[in-house]
């Protein structure tokens, strides 16, 4: 099994062969505070991570590893993260790091080999099988769903009509269902365009050289 991007077989490393930094966390534990300085050893399953220094000033961070490099001295590597925020629905705003590479906004950053941290997209990760289940999951529920209100099958196709003797709230309940699963789908296909487009570039780049 497996389609586009289900592992390392089908192109890059998995997002989980990855350490990140998620935004969200430093946020909820409070350090994205201006003047925040903090030294951090996090560990991860594979091993020892190289010290991790964490500095914060209005609207960006700078997180400094230490990357070993087999000489008796470490280099470090000094990333330099802006950050935005959004207002949210329910009042206050929330945090973004936009990826020192190609300032997409992003809540998840991933450590590369090189000790510097980018984007998913940068980082050319595939997409991991888990995500790939949900993703099928979700087109399931969409055929299914779309087979019993007698719409013709396709998520591309969108709406059909109300089935007649169907109620309307029934309705309405499915077609909300439909919409929910259907956004995963949509998700996902956006997500491997861009790879597919990523693709595309580099070919063209490469074909330009020949
Ligand atoms: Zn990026």
């Amino acid at each position: 099994m497996g389609g586009i991007g289900s592992g390392r077989k089908n192109g890059g490393p998995l997002i989980t062969d990855y350490q990140t930094i998620d935004v969200r966390v430093l946020q909820r534990r409070g350090v994205l505070t201006p003047g925040t300085l903090i030294g951090a050893h996090p560990r991860h399953e594979t091993g020892e991570l190289p010290p991790l220094q964490l500095q914060v000033g209005e609207d960006w961070i700078i997180l400094t590893l230490r990357k070993r490099t087999g000489s008796p001295k470490a280099v470090e590597c000094h990333n330099h993260i802006r950050l935005e925020h959004t207002p949210c629905n329910y009042g206050g705003n929330r945090p973004w790091f936009l990826c020192p590479c190609c300032s997409r906004r992003v809540a998840l950053l991933y450590l590369g080999t090189t000790g510097y941290f980018a984007c998913r997209r940068c980082r050319k990760l595939a997409y991991g099988s888990q995500r790939e289940t949900e993703e099928g999951r979700a087109l399931r529920k969409v055929s299914a769903i779309r087979k019993r209100l007698g719409w013709p099958p396709g998520v591309v196709r969108g709406h059909g009509e109300r089935p007649k003797g169907m109620h309307r709230t029934t309705f309405r309940r499915l077609t909300e269902l439909h919409d929910r699963y259907a956004a995963v789908v949509f998700e996902g296909l956006s997500a491997r365009c861009d790879d597919i487009e990523e693709k595309i570039s580099a070919l063209g780049e490469s074909l330009r050289r020949i």
